[in-house]
């Protein structure tokens, strides 16, 4: 089918990736030009502007950095919304629900459709074509577009209430962004105390504690000391903070939701928002006096 897709990076140049190799005509456009040049190499057609895209074909896909930008991208000026074919608007961001309602409320006054569509899985489930697709919206275009999202990962329809497809997201995420800090706290513990941070991680993933950052992130970003997962911690804290501010919406206090958020403001504050997530582990080595894993061979070297 005729698809347009906006936001390049790095999870979207994957997924657009895919869709162009399973056969969908993909016309593209990023404010990175070389990103929309390497995808016209691949065979899409290049766009000026989200409006250009919507002007060209009827399904248009996302993936961007910030509420804004998908608030932009989906309503501004030159937005989708200015768009002459557009039917609906696939949003493959992470926004939360409050900023999928308004953009939802906002395209539906021109009659654009409006799918929630935030993924799981990260880079590598975009390359591959195994994230978790969660899709909220009217099932009739979720039945049109169900197939062509099949390309990216496994779908799952979460419900047609918008945003409600952002609310499992963020549930989801709540648990990655837990698992990260959690397990450094606890990999430190076992550093400061002399145990090898490697068989460590080993004898996690034989048993209870195992979690997607024993599991994926400790291996390939923290014990080699890459921290290059492919997630930048401002879009981590971005979600955890929306997470936290669904929870308030909804009148709820949670404690551990709370104590996750308090140390991720910290990871950002020392890290920056354009450093990898896996850096998360950083000020908790910092604050132990250790360091995790590196050149000993993922053995733990001790200030
Ligand atoms: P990214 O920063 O790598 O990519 C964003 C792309 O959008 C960039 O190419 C940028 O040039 C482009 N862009 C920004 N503003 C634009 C605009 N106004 N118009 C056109 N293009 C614009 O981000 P990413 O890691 O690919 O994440 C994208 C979304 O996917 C985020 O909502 C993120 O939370 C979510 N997500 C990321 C991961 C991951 O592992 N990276 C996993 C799951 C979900």
């Amino acid at each position: 089918m005729d698809i347009g897709f906006i936001g390049l990076g790095k999870m979207g140049y994957p997924m657009a990736r895919r869709l162009i190799e399973a056969g969908h005509q993909l016309t593209v456009f990023d404010q990175r030009q070389e990103a929309v040049n390497q995808l016209v190499t691949l065979g899409a057609s290049a766009a000026s502007s989200p409006k250009d895209v919507a002007d060209r074909a009827e399904t248009v896909m996302a993936s961007l950095p910030s509420l804004q930008a998908s608030l932009e991208v989906a309503t501004g000026s030159s937005g989708v919304i200015e768009g002459k074919l557009i039917k609906r608007f696939i949003d493959l961001s992470t926004v939360g629900s409050h900023m999928a309602v308004r953009i939802h409320d906002l395209l539906a006054k021109q009659n654009i459709v409006q799918l929630d569509s935030p993924v799981s899985g990260g880079v590598g489930g975009a390359e591959k074509g195994t994230l978790a697709v969660m899709v909220s919206g009217p099932s009739a275009d979720f039945e049109i577009v169900k197939s062509a999202l099949g390309v990216i990962g496994k779908v799952f329809f979460i419900g047609e209430k918008p945003g409600s497809a952002q609310t499992m997201k963020l549930a989801n995420n709540l648990l990655s962004a837990t698992a990260v800090v959690a397990t450094s706290e606890a990999v430190v513990m076992g550093v400061k105390s002399g145990l090898d941070p490697a068989v460590m991680i080993d004898v996690i993933n034989a048993g209870s504690g195992m979690n997607t950052a024993s599991r994926d992130k400790f291996p390939r970003a923290i014990l080699p000391r890459s921290f290059d997962f492919g997630f930048a911690t401002g879009l981590m804290v971005k979600d955890v903070r929306l997470c936290l501010e669904e929870m308030k919406a909804l009148g709820l206090s949670m404690e551990v939701a709370e104590a996750v958020g308090r140390l991720w403001e910290v990871v950002i504050r020392e890290m920056g928002p354009e450093s990898d997530f896996t850096s998360a582990i950083k000020p908790i080595e910092q604050a132990a006096g250790v360091v995790v894993g590196g050149a000993k061979g993922g053995h733990a070297a001790i200030k």
